[in-house]
């Protein structure tokens, strides 16, 4: 007989791994889900008021959508997409934004012909490859408003009070909303040529960053905060010097619009975005008490272009749900009251098979029902009971099958009483109200 050779490791069942949802992918677990629906809820009702109906595109899109559509600033983001190649040979990328996948809707079903400007929401996970750090997620959710098809700059600041209007009834504290132009490809040009004529004289003089942000992508150098940085991006050209007529009077007609309707916003000369198809107004609103940005957008006249096949004039939002609720968590801005939950209790086999019934009739007539069957002892399913806070309890054995009766307490007060099976949901509803 061969020997068997002792290894040395012990006999116990190694420890089985558990997994663990991707990293930057969170779970959105039931107790948490009274704050998105609150926030998805509000959504709703202002999609309502304001005429917006609601779309949805498929999480996957062809790549090249968003590689065209987000121009140069591309090279980052195709280190940040989760690209899916199919069997078939499709590049595919999950959605880092919905913008693009609105407007790729907007020509391929001629929504054109319909009613415009068309007016569009949409809500859901979308994904980016990012270093998960605090506040940012792989896969996030966002609440987008799009109007297509109308340049007025009435709708550029329909967008922004709308948004505006969606926080506030958040109750989100500290709101401050923030107003640029970005202008369009004439005067944009014109004026980086100008901002990097004064940053190219001061280059000595910026730090390693922003001498890399010069080359790159100029208008990042307003990001920065360095200190030496600072003095020299307060005398930096801004863009609002150097709109275009057009684009000059466009964004005094969205500022009086604001105005007009008392909107409290602080116009900010360099709030800039990098991405090609953006034009005229950009908006970002902050809130909370560490002044996080919680909801941007504006104007993309050019995504159309880039995109579709015609210029299609276009404006639109995205607020950020995780920020959002995270806010209105840890200031508790929102009590949930728990639903009144009557418990159902059943002691033996006969009054478990039995009590499935009684349930359902209840369930029928709209009661909320808790129950565990696989506890067996009463001690046990009182103890479940109570934990949850139920009002009223049921309970269901040997003896009221046999009678065909049911005892139902009161858990506040401890009294018990026992009913007739068949006035069961009468009695639960009389003592509910
Ligand atoms: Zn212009
Ligand atoms: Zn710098």
């Amino acid at each position: 007989m061969k020997k068997i050779k002792k290894t040395g490791k012990s006999d116990k069942k190694p420890k089985k791994e558990l997994f663990q949802s991707p990293r930057g992918m969170a779970d959105i677990l039931p107790v948490q889900q009274p704050w998105w629906d609150k926030l998805i809820g509000i959504g709703q009702e202002l999609a309502g008021l304001y005429d917006f109906g609601r779309i949805e595109t498929p999480i996957l899109e062809f790549a090249g959508i968003f590689e065209k559509s987000l121009g140069e600033a591309t090279e980052v983001l195709e280190k940040q997409m989760f690209i899916v190649k199919t069997k078939g040979g499709d590049r595919l990328a999950m959605r880092p934004e919905t913008t693009a996948s609105v407007m790729r809707a907007y020509f391929q079903h001629h929504l054109s012909y319909g009613q415009q400007p068309f007016k569009v929401y949409s809500f859901g996970p979308m994904f980016r490859y990012e270093h998960p750090q605090a506040g940012r997620f792989r896969q996030f959710h966002q609440f987008n408003f799009d109007i297509i098809g109308d340049t007025d700059p009435l709708y550029d600041a329909q967008i922004i009070l709308l948004f505006w209007r969606f926080l506030q009834l958040l109750k989100i504290p500290g709101l401050t909303p923030q107003v640029n132009t970005v202008g369009c490809r004439v005067c944009r040009q014109h004026y980086l040529r100008r901002l990097k004529e004064y940053y190219g004289k001061l280059k000595n003089k910026i730090c390693k960053d922003c001498q890399r942000r010069l080359e790159i992508n100029p208008l990042r150098l307003f990001d920065c905060k360095e200190e030496q940085c600072l003095p020299l991006k307060a005398a930096a050209p801004n863009m609002l010097d150097n709109l275009c007529q057009a684009c000059n009077s466009h964004f005094r007609a969205v500022l009086e619009h604001l105005e007009e309707n008392k909107f409290p916003y602080e116009p900010n000369p360099f709030l800039v975005r990098g991405l090609d198809y953006y034009s005229r107004t950009f908006f970002e609103i902050f809130g909370g008490s560490e002044k996080t940005a919680i909801a941007a957008g504006g104007r993309y006249d050019y995504l159309s272009e880039m995109i579709g096949p015609r210029l299609v004039p276009a404006v639109g939002g995205a607020l950020g749900m995780e920020r959002v609720i995270e806010i209105i968590k840890s200031e508790s801005l929102f009590i949930f009251k728990a639903p009144v939950k009557i418990y159902f209790i059943t002691i033996g086999e006969q009054a478990k098979k039995c009590g499935l019934r009684v349930m359902e009739e209840l369930r029928h007539a709209g009661v909320k029902i808790a129950e565990s069957l696989g506890k067996d002892s009463l001690k046990a399913q009182l103890g479940a009971a109570d934990k949850m806070k139920a009002k009223l309890v049921l309970i269901f054995g040997q003896k009221e099958v046999f009678e065909e009766t049911i005892i139902i307490r009161d858990m506040a007060s401890g009294a018990q009483e026992n009913i007739a099976l068949s006035r069961v949901v009468e009695e639960v509803k009389k003592r509910l109200r």
